[in-house]
């Protein structure tokens, strides 16, 4: 349903976006069923926009009116705080995300503090770049804080949204590439995208074949899965990374945790700065989401086919 809202006068350090694009991240869905218990209506989801600047607040310096730019998950930060002074602000306990008890960018305009604003690099096309804002970021940074490198065997589980983009970036960081699906369907386009390997996780035994091959993997699904079964799949010191939220609580046994001195752990988005340079990287090693366009009037389609995981492999919104 189209909703028309009065957002007031644009306020000190806020930036006013034209959206051009807006990416369907999964979370907009969690977010339109109240999945998290935490969404207020009417609600406008959207939280990877692309646009131009309309207008900028009073102290705005960084950014000019007209200029293309970029804003993810979060809105806004306390600026004050130990971890926005360290530079991450995406930790701050006050922490605005754009889509949570604001209006989001599934929209004319949007609006953000303008530290949450970020330039896109030239190259990049707006379409197969606004996916990166929150998908991007929230696969690139663990595997950037958790030390992926040439010598790591990554394997990413889910190739959604987040999960093709995860495939592109373990290869820049050199690594060896698994992907772990529920559809055979999409073996051949995870290989295009740079994984070495495929496994049809609906075969369990091709899973636990695998134990002890892996220094990281990346979980991207939002459903339950056998999750000691991946615990296995890890090498000695090996990490399993979520990312993705799937509703039931983990169980996990700790014996190969602890025998494995293995690590469990979770990654939330990207500080601006980290965006930034996942940005930079994109741009120079030419990862770009795979992306099927729909005018932004067709946003309930794209949704109910997002929904059924038919989307190859980030559906994006147009004005
Ligand atoms: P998506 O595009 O819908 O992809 C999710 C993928 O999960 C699917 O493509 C599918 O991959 C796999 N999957 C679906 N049902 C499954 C099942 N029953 N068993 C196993 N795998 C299944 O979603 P997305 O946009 O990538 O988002 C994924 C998750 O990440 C969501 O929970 C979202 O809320 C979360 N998220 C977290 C952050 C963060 O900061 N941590 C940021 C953004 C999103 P296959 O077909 O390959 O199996
Ligand atoms: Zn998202």
């Amino acid at each position: 349903m189209p909703f028309r809202y009065d957002p007031g006068t644009l306020r000190a350090k806020e930036v006013e976006i034209e959206v051009s694009h807006c990416g369907i991240c999964h979370s907009d869905l969690h977010l339109i069923s109240n999945d998290w218990g935490i969404s207020q209506y009417p609600f406008i989801p959207g939280h990877e926009v692309i646009g131009k600047v309309n207008a900028l607040g009073v102290g705005v310096r960084s950014l000019q009116v007209g200029q293309r730019v970029g804003l993810g998950w979060q809105s806004n930060s306390c600026g004050e705080c130990e971890w926005c002074s360290r530079g991450m602000e995406n930790l701050c306990p006050t922490a605005e995300s754009t889509c949570v008890h604001r209006h989001g960018g599934y929209a004319d305009r949007v609006r953000a503090n303008a530290r949450f604003v970020v330039p896109i690099p030239e190259t990049l096309k707006s379409e197969n770049a606004a996916p990166l804002l929150c998908g991007g970021i929230t696969v690139y940074n663990p595997m950037r804080m958790h030390g992926v490198n040439p010598s790591s065997r990554v394997g990413v589980i889910g190739i959604g949204g987040l999960g093709h983009i995860a495939i592109q970036f373990a290869r820049v960081f050199g690594a060896e590439v698994t992907a772990f699906s529920t559809s055979p369907a999409k073996e051949e386009e995870a290989r295009e995208l740079g994984a070495h390997h495929f496994v049809n996780t609906r075969e369990t035994r091709s899973l636990k074949d695998l134990a002890g091959s892996f220094d990281f993997l990346l979980s991207t699904a939002n459903a339950d899965q056998d999750w000691g079964v991946y615990l296995q799949a890890l090498r000695p010191t090996g990490t399993l990374c979520f990312v993705g939220v799937p509703p039931a609580p983990v169980t996990l046994p700790a014996f190969p945790l602890i025998s494995g001195l293995k690590t469990v752990a979770g990654s939330p988005i990207g500080s601006p700065n980290q965006i930034r340079e996942m940005l930079k990287v994109a741009a120079r090693h030419g990862v770009k989401a795979q992306t099927e366009l729909f005018p932004m009037a067709k946003v309930n389609d794209a949704i109910e086919k997002v929904k059924k995981f038919k989307v190859r492999y980030r559906a994006v919104l147009a004005n």
